[in-house]
């Protein structure tokens, strides 16, 4: 069926027909976990219960390592030419392609994102970052250095070992694709704990790849909570542990890395991401119809959400009604719904977190739109899309990571005191500005500290080309872009004296 004519009756009858599974996939089967515990996968979109999910425990995180480590050590991955490897990685990218209606349906379910969204961003994403790095992986070379007449030095990089990925709920799948994608295509074993709270995609998934022939042992998959990340943090047999999420987690990961056997830690963490308009903007209809998408776009929950816009004074009434405008586009609905732009908030306790915010928000600041919870289905995590008016930006909801669909205005009179204000943050994830001027605009971008900079647009680049990743507390290392590679790879020295 086309796409344009799956719409929510489509969508609600593939629904009564699902199947989920929720075991944890260990060593190429799928298996309760050894406690027998599980924990309840609520759909947000209407608060029911879709699955019971294996809570795996030290038990489990100890065998999945060990299955980990013992395909790792046989070779049968690591040891393949990596055109080979790239050949089965292909294969499961067009198995997730040819599963994309079912994988989307779990993800929209479980995480409560617009199936307009997981049908068109997040699955094909997935599968697009497995062929990306499929296709590179046997176009990497290493060096020959120079050196003294009588050596041959090669520089070559060789897989790590036994990676660990712990990823967050707000793209589950793409997120861990980032991860697992680049781990394996280098000859890791990998062992993925996706969150708890939206682990049925990664679940699935695992059990593509065993049919598009990943070895058993090379592709784990680990549902729970905290405590399972835990597990792995501290897992002596661990070489690498790549964490996507918060920032007070990505310390205790760093932490733990350093109790146990200093494995190497790479963390993706949050960002409170600055976009700039000055007042040579050449287009504000556009720059405004993208802050709304840059902060409303999967009900904010975006590590690079455009939270914090900075407008300048002589432009600022013209632009929030521009604003407030392009916001009606993203009035809650069913996430089913192929029309709905902006879904369910992932759970109660994000939901009452957001509107703690809120709360907050409306003692210190000015409320422009939104600020309450949406009635969409019973059950259901709705909020509408809420703008605060915060002038100067010191107000607390302008210098927190919120997580959800809130955005602060902030106002400044010059470019130096924009990014100022910009990088007064603990984070450094992304930043946008928006100027008709070539020089503006590379100074700006110059002087912003964040890992990505936008100019003239938000959240463009779903290329793999890009490196994607943050400057101070948003985390150290790169996802996507054959940088990736570099964290999943030890780089060795061989130097070889001839007779
Ligand atoms: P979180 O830090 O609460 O959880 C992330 C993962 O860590 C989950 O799988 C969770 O079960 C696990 N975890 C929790 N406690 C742990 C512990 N003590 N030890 C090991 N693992 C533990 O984050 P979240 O709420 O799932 O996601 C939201 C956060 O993720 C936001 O801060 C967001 O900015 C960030 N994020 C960052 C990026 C990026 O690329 N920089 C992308 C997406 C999300």
């Amino acid at each position: 069926m086309e796409t344009q004519n799956k719409d929510l009756k489509y969508w609600r009858s593939r629904r009564a027909t699902l199947e989920i599974e929720g075991r944890a996939f260990i060593d190429g089967t799928y298996r309760e976990a050894q406690s027998h515990h599980t924990f309840d996968c609520i759909s947000p979109i209407d608060g029911t219960l879709l699955a019971r999910i294996a809570a795996c425990g030290e038990a489990d995180v100890n065998d999945a390592v060990c299955a980990a480590r013992r395909a790792f050590d046989s070779n049968g991955w690591a040891g393949l030419n990596p055109r080979a490897r790239k050949a089965i990685m292909l294969r499961w990218a067009a198995l997730i392609r040819e599963h994309a209606d079912e994988l989307a349906l779990l993800e929209t379910l479980d995480a409560g994102k617009p199936i307009a969204d997981t049908t068109t961003v997040d699955v094909p994403g997935a599968a697009y970052c497995i062929e990306w790095f499929a296709e590179a992986i046997d176009k990497v070379c290493g060096e020959v250095a120079p050196a003294d007449q009588h050596l041959v030095g090669l520089v070559t990089r060789e897989p790590i070992g036994v990676v660990a990925a712990v990823v967050p709920w707000n793209f589950p799948l793409l997120m861990a694709a980032w991860k697992f994608a680049p781990a394996l295509a280098a000859g890791n074993s990998v062992v993925l704990k996706p969150s708890e709270k939206s682990p049925l995609t990664a679940i699935r998934v695992a059990r593509l790849a065993l049919e598009a022939g990943i070895p058993p042992g090379v592709f784990n998959v680990l549902p729970g909570g905290g405590e399972t990340g835990k597990g792995l943090a501290l897992h002596r047999d661990v070489d690498c542990i790549a964490f996507t999420g918060s920032t007070p987690v990505g310390k205790l990961i760093t932490q733990y890395a350093g109790e146990s056997n200093l494995k190497r830690v790479w963390l993706e963490l949050g960002g409170k991401s600055p976009n700039i308009v000055l007042p040579d903007c050449a287009d504000l209809e556009r720059a405004a119809k993208t802050a709304a998408s840059a902060i409303f776009y999967n009900m904010g929950e975006m590590c690079t959400a455009g939270s914090r816009l900075l407008v300048h004074r002589n432009i600022k009434e013209a632009f929030l009604d521009k604003l407030i405008d392009a916001t009606r586009r993203y009035v809650p609905g069913n996430p089913l719904d192929p029309a709905t732009a902006m879904g369910a908030i992932i759970d109660q306790t994000q939901l009452d977190r957001v509107l703690g915010y809120v709360d907050t928000g409306r003692r210190e600041a000015r409320l422009l739109t939104g600020g309450s919870r949406a009635h969409v289905v019973d059950g259901g995590f709705y909020i509408e899309p809420t703008i605060f008016d915060t002038d100067n930006g010191n107000a607390l909801i302008a210098r927190e990571e919120i997580f959800g669909p809130v955005l602060s205005v902030i106002t400044f009179d010059t470019i130096d005191e924009a990014v100022r204000i910009a990088n007064a943050s603990d984070y450094g994830l992304a930043a946008a500005v928006w100027t008709a001027d070539l020089t503006t605009a590379h100074d700006v971008s110059r002087r912003l500290r964040s890992g990505t900079v936008w100019v003239n647009c938000y959240d463009e680049g779903g290329d793999m080309n890009f490196p994607f990743g943050g400057y101070r507390q948003s985390g150290n290392g790169r996802d996507k872009s054959l940088h990736a590679l570099e964290k999943y790879t030890e780089l060795k020295s061989t130097l070889i004296r001839l007779r």
